[in-house]
């Protein structure tokens, strides 16, 4: 297991982080502002966009030794700051072209590279290039820094991989992003500052041009948001975008999507950016069909009976908001494989062993008829839990198995946990041999494959995924007046014994995300 580096804060030390060495501005008696230097809670989107790397790399691997070709990947990370994250990326994937960008100093993510033992070239932007021109080839051991502003940089370099992790708004990243990644690539963004969206939704309406006001799914909510402009900005350079996956720590969101060039693709990825009827009594809530005409009844579209019993406007229209998809089940576990590869933190396989449940949100049956049944559960673990990359741990969790109580080690699900056997198996059930993308009829779809080039029918996937949806949203179990009466996970299971399809969620300790409408949620939480 790796050393947590913020344990290790010591100053006029280096500090360590997945092995590799590093020193910080703050460190080097650099005047800037607070907020612009190195963020430690990151350190666990670090990880999760070290894993997406090396999950892609595997997979374009895999592909050019099917069509024996070979190509480069560019991958870039945009505010590097110290360039920690570059180097990782150069040290645990192999045959990638990593560049560090940073508007201010360079200097400092030289010598941190030169502290890993590789070696830093300096790269200056050419305005006589166009965009997609292939770049100077880089040595196993070698990264570019280029000192540069980061939306200059995307507007005149193509890239395949691009992680943003910008210190405040990071809309205005956006398009530029778009403009610069090739088809298949992926976009690691980070949004910082999550507190804006319930302190603040005038600055929301100027950033992501959505309206909101504040729910109990806000964190889902502004994920959906931003997912929305995303979207927008993708479509102004004819691509279109499928999101792999949405992780929310502390204040931080980290949301990684990936990008599709064609008509076909822009037209379902808009499809999929609707507004949202929200009852403001009881939080009911659901995405308004896209239509030109306006709703004779929009209060009707909701389950619950508050217009009858209320005077005035119970409902309010909130977003635009993404209504599609926001994980990919497939892509998750590999990312959880290769976080084991890489021996990444207990945290980080513990939080992608959930989005990988929380993907799926399966129901009672299609639990059952996976054979994840809680009773089973113990003894699959027990046989497959050694085999974790940390066998401690996978113990401890065995133990949480039958007797979930506090919250982290509730949603603890070890590595060898059944649900992350990849779901490709053929006695995996019916509706996970894809890629765990549910209607609410519970109807399963084709999800997209593993994309290559875009070829036709990866382009029909695309329209057929777009069409999608998971289970979107979740319901705070506090909203009892009683307290928290069931266990959560029990209430998972209740809930899912009642034929819906529920699981815990990532965003909120207290939430379930679940296919239930409000009312049937609350009959079962009194
Ligand atoms: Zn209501």
């Amino acid at each position: 297991m790796m050393e947590d580096a913020s344990e290790k804060i010591k100053p006029d030390k280096d500090f360590k982080e997945l092995g590799v060495l590093f020193e910080n501005h703050s460190q080097k008696n650099v005047i800037q502002l607070k907020a612009k230097r190195f963020n430690w809670k990151l350190k666990i989107y670090r990880e999760f966009v070290l894993a997406t790397l090396s999950a892609l790399d595997t997979e374009r691997k895999q592909r050019l030794e099917k069509e024996s070709s070979s190509s480069e990947f560019y991958a870039l990370d945009a505010y590097s700051c110290t360039g920690l994250a570059a180097i990782q990326w150069k040290k645990y994937v192999q045959d990638i072209h990593v560049t560090a960008a940073d508007h201010d100093e360079i200097s400092l993510i030289k010598e941190n590279a030169e502290r890993n033992s590789l070696t830093c070239s300096t790269w200056q932007l050419d305005p006589s290039r166009v965009l997609g021109d292939p770049k100077a080839s880089q040595a196993g051991n070698e990264i570019f820094s280029c000192r540069a502003d980061a939306k200059s940089l995307m507007t005149m370099e193509a890239f395949n991989f691009i992680y943003l992790s910008p210190y405040k708004n990071g809309s205005s990243c956006l398009e530029p992003a778009f403009q610069s990644l090739a088809s298949g690539g992926v976009l690691a963004l980070v949004v910082p500052d999550l507190s804006i969206f319930s302190r603040a939704p005038h600055v929301v309406r100027r950033e992501f041009s959505a309206q909101i006001i504040k729910t109990e799914y806000l964190k889902e909510m502004a994920a959906r948001v931003v997912l929305a402009e995303a979207a927008r900005s993708a479509a102004k350079y004819s691509k279109g975008i499928s999101v792999l996956y949405v992780v929310s720590q502390e204040d931080y969101l980290l949301m990684a999507v990936r990008v599709y060039r064609g008509q076909k693709a822009v037209d379902s990825t808009l499809n999929n950016v609707c507004q949202l009827l929200h009852c403001r009594f009881c939080e009911e809530r659901l995405f308004l069909p896209n239509q030109l005409a306006p709703y004779d009844d929009p209060y009707g579209l909701l389950t619950c009976t508050c217009k009858s019993e209320n005077l005035g406007k119970t409902a309010v229209i909130i977003g635009p908001m993404w209504k599609g998809c926001i994980y990919k089940t497939d892509f998750l576990n590999s990312i959880v494989n290769e976080g084991n590869k890489l021996k990444l933190s207990a945290k980080f396989v513990e939080m992608a062993s959930l989005l990988v449940i929380e993907s799926m949100c399966l129901s009672g049956s299609e639990k059952a008829n996976s054979g994840l049944a809680q009773e089973d559960l113990k003894s699959q673990v027990n046989s497959d839990g050694k085999t974790s990359s940390d066998s401690e741990t996978s113990e401890n969790k065995v133990t949480n198995v039958d007797e979930p109580t506090k919250l982290p080690k509730e949603i603890t699900v070890p590595s060898g946990h059944p649900d992350l056997v990849p779901m490709t198996m053929k006695e995996a059930p019916r509706h996970t041999e894809n890629q765990g993308c549910f209607t609410h009829s519970g109807k399963r779809k084709v999800d997209m494959a593993e994309e290559k080039s875009l070829s036709k029918r990866q382009k029909r996937n695309f329209v057929e995924e777009s069409e999608l949806q998971g289970v979107p949203f979740y319901y705070n179990v506090s909203r009892s007046k009683k307290g928290i009466p069931h266990k959560l996970n029990n209430l998972v299971k209740i809930l899912q014994e009642n034929g819906h399809r529920a699981s815990r969620t990532h965003f909120d300790p207290c939430g379930i995300r679940t296919s239930a409408s409000v009312s049937q949620f609350m009959q079962i939480l009194e």
